[in-house]
């Protein structure tokens, strides 16, 4: 019988549903990972317990907001492999109006 076991396993793994509600009961909160190696870490923050900083196993996406499961002995490389709806969907026009906004500033044509 694995009694012992289960009831570890369920204190241990929350569900992503869980974690969504604590996050937004503040029970749970986002922290940037510190120390991290992968530039995808720049995208992804670490959920974390409120009141004691420990780690609930979950990452969240900055961009999309998506829950994935993170265990340190598991690596991150499914993490770099998340293709952010939010990221393949933005456009870069909003960089090439900006440019085109500079642009119509009236130069000043051979003053001297
Ligand atoms: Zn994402």
């Amino acid at each position: 019988m694995n009694e012992m076991d289960s009831s570890i396993d369920e204190i241990n793994r929350e569900t992503k549903e869980t974690i969504q509600k604590k996050l937004l009961l503040g029970v749970c909160k986002l922290i940037p990972k510190s120390n991290a190696k992968g530039t995808f870490w720049n995208c992804f923050e670490v959920v974390v317990f409120t009141e004691t900083e420990q780690n609930t196993n979950y990452v969240s996406c900055i961009k999309c907001h998506k829950l994935m499961s993170y265990k340190l002995l598991q690596g991150s490389s499914h993490l770099s492999r998340h293709k952010c709806a939010v990221l393949t969907s933005e456009p870069s026009s909003s960089i090439n109006q900006y440019f085109n906004k500079k642009q119509k500033t009236n130069l000043p044509q051979r003053v001297m």
